[in-house]
């Protein structure tokens, strides 16, 4: 956080600036953008998405209560029309395939449409901050730093980022500062999925083959919790498998060691698949990701922490602006075998009964001591038995949104002074889900 300064060279300005393109950043800007604000979002790769498309995170989570889809508006829009083009049908209640490539380009066909200002290879890291309001924020182009000037801000970086750099507190992992370890996710092609599936019947699986040979003291690593490689296309699949344990992504000596270890491990799954999966005799690792798969990183302090009591209660908010119905997912921060077995088990233990969700309160989204900036997604105010829930990508998209609309509706002025009635209206109106 730094004091105003005029010096450099002014690059854009708007009346919603949005830092970062995934799930939550691009809900909030296209929300925000659809009912007629100046939005402009910066992203510091070339695509939107965030994780869904450049992290090719495999899939989206499953979005149904038992009964219906809970995560209304802009997630179930693009779900719909991703599914569509991919030529497969919607299941809310089963985990859906992400074609990144699909995505990519929808996402863009929609900012387009919605009027959104995209800069993309643009790296927010400076914010100017004066009588408790973001003035302006210092990004990274390729010709030096520059300023952008916004009424109110959106913090989508999933790290809570701009909120740290605007002087907001935040939490960072467990008590010890351990956070989930981080996954490389990756693309593969040429697979038999016929051959793999007639093995399958026999209870042949490429899991149940791993955890054999973990038994037998021959898997070519110490993975316990074996996530998924999920099929793309009917020959293709992408891949999140295996974990970088103690990798510490906000460091950049970390975070480096984190991409060339990711790509170690992920060319090991493909030796691992080839030499004993049945179908994935030929299998060819295309490309592992540009983005680092991160889980956890900051939890702002916000005006309100939501906690594994809100999760237990399944509660209901006044003020909220939609529902998850996700389990808690905390993966292992070590290498331990025992931690890692557990993720699965209380994974299974947390899960909803049909019907069950909990609402997620708008003052999660505002930082405590800043007037115009809103914090969806990831890095919004809660414990971390929570946010392994809220992480997944619906629920930040159903975040997203509602800070893009409040935004507009906060004009020039606080976060705080939002109706959160007339806000939950707008949310309704285009298809947000509530009790
Ligand atoms: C390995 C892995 C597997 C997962 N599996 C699933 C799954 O199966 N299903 C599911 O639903 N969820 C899954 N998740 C969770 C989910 O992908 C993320 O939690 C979710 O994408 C978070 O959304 P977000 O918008 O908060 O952040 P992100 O998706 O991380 O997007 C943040 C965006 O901000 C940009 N950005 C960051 N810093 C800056 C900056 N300084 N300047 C400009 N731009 C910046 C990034 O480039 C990125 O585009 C998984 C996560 C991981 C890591």
């Amino acid at each position: 956080m730094i004091a105003k300064c005029n010096q450099l060279p002014l690059l854009a300005e708007s009346d919603i600036v949005v830092a970062g393109g995934g799930p939550s950043g691009f809900a909030a800007a296209l929300a925000a953008a659809r009912r007629g604000y100046r939005v402009l979002l910066l992203e510091q790769t070339g695509v939107l998405g965030g994780l869904a498309t450049a992290g090719v995170v495999p899939m989206f989570a499953p979005t149904s209560d038992g009964d219906r889809m809970i995560y209304g508006g802009i997630f179930a829009e693009i779900n719909e029309e991703m599914c569509r083009r991919m030529h497969t049908r919607v299941d809310p209640h089963n985990w859906q395939a992400i074609h990144p490539e699909i995505l990519k380009r929808l996402l863009d066909e929609m900012a387009e449409e919605a009027g959104i200002r995209i800069l993309f290879g643009i790296k927010v890291c400076e914010a100017e901050v004066e009588n408790d309001r973001i003035q302006a924020l210092w990004v990274a182009t390729s010709m030096g730093l520059k300023r952008v000037e916004g009424r109110q801000f959106i913090d989508g970086t999933g790290d809570g980022l701009l909120a740290m750099l605007a002087g907001v507190n935040f939490e960072y992992g467990d008590e010890n500062g351990k956070t989930m370890s981080p996954t490389l996710c990756a693309h593969f092609a040429n697979i038999d999925y016929r051959k793999n599936a007639e093995a399958a019947k026999n209870g042949v699986t490429d899991r149940s083959i791993w955890f054999d040979m973990l038994k037998a003291g021959t898997a070519p690593l110490p993975e316990y919790h074996f996530v998924c490689m999920k099929p793309i296309s009917a020959t293709t699949a992408n891949s999140n498998l295996g974990h970088i344990y103690g990798g510490d992504t906000l460091d950049e000596e970390g975070l480096t060691r984190c991409y060339i270890e990711g790509r170690k491990i992920v060319h090991t799954f493909e030796k691992f698949y080839r030499e004993h999966v049945p179908g994935f005799e030929n299998v060819e690792l295309i490309s592992s990701a540009a983005l680092l798969g991160v889980r956890e990183t900051r939890r702002i302090d916000g005006e309100y922490r939501m906690t594994f009591e809100d999760f237990r209660r399944r509660a209901d908010f006044e003020d909220e602006i939609g529902r998850c119905c996700y389990p808690v997912d905390i993966h292992s921060a070590s290498t331990d075998s025992e931690e890692q077995k557990k993720v699965e088990q209380v994974l299974e233990k947390t899960s909803f009964k049909h019907g069950e969700s909990y609402g997620i309160p708008y003052r999660a989204m505002i930082p405590k001591k800043r007037k115009n900036l809103l914090v969806p997604g990831r890095a919004l105010s809660s414990d971390r038995a929570i946010q392994s829930s809220l992480r997944v990508m619906p629920p930040c998209f159903v975040t997203g949104q509602a800070a893009g609309i409040a935004a507009g509706l906060a004009g020039d002025g606080d976060v705080r002074s939002v109706n959160t009635d007339e806000l939950r209206s707008i949310l309704r109106e285009i298809g947000a889900f509530f009790h």
